[in-house]
């Protein structure tokens, strides 16, 4: 992108979270700009951090690793890894991620805690839930979830903090917001007994503010910071 292209977005998405945490008397620092970087070149991460961006969502293991490597010399970065999970990744994904949103099953949270380095505080979690019931999502039903996070509040290399979701495309504010809600009353039953659990993660660039409107603690946005993605390089 051309120069500072990057720092406007950012402060155009962060100006639309004020606006919106106004609107539904949220404090705004009550939410997180997880940007989402997945496909893109170091120096597109680069520039976002130099417009105070600290938090980056990646979906592909390999590639995010490279990224990593690259950018080793900026301090106090975040990396959250979002995408699905093979047990092939784990290991990596233990040693070089400050956060996983996208645990689904009891195997792999197993393994990220037998994996966390002695070293590194524990692996702040969330737990993946399938809210619009998709066959080709990833994802745990909201049936499923009461048993799943007891377990793994069990395991002591973890810090289960909450629920992702990723609905189904909707296309009123209404249709968006109704999954959402679903999902921030799943989180706050669970809060009765597990009371540090303090994160929802939902909302992306089309749907941030309905995800707002429901309580959201972490927007993941990629498209309206880093613009359209291209996967014609992936492999
Ligand atoms: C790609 C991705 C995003 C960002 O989506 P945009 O529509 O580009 O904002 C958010 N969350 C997950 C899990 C993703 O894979």
């Amino acid at each position: 992108m051309p120069d500072n292209q990057i720092a406007g977005h950012i402060e155009q998405v962060r100006h639309q979270i004020e606006q919106s945490c106004a609107q539904y008397q949220r404090n705004p620092d009550s939410v997180t700009l997880l940007a989402v970087s997945k496909t893109k070149p170091a120096e597109a991460i680069r520039e976002a951090w130099q417009a105070g961006q600290r938090d980056f969502g990646e979906n592909y293991l390999q590639e995010s690793l490279e990224k990593q490597q690259v950018l080793s010399d900026l301090d106090d970065i975040q990396w959250h890894f979002i995408g699905p999970i093979q047990s092939n990744k784990t290991k990596a994904i233990a040693e070089h991620f400050q956060w996983v949103h996208s645990v689904d099953r009891l195997k792999i949270a197993q393994r990220l805690n037998d994996q966390r380095p002695e070293g590194l505080p524990p692996l702040n979690i969330c737990l993946q839930i399938n809210i619009s019931a998709e066959e080709s999502k990833s994802g745990i039903t909201l049936d499923e979830l009461p048993e799943l996070a007891d377990i793994i509040n069990q395991l002591p290399r973890l810090k289960l903090r909450g629920l992702m979701a990723i609905p189904a495309p909707a296309n009123s504010f209404e249709a968006q917001r109704q999954p959402f809600a679903a999902l921030n009353q799943a989180l706050q039953q669970l809060q009765a007994k597990y009371p540090h659990m303090d994160t929802l993660s939902i909302g992306m660039s089309a749907d941030m503010d309905a995800a707002i409107a429901e309580g959201s603690t972490i927007v993941r946005i990629g498209t309206a910071i880093f613009g359209a993605r291209d996967y014609s390089q992936r492999q």
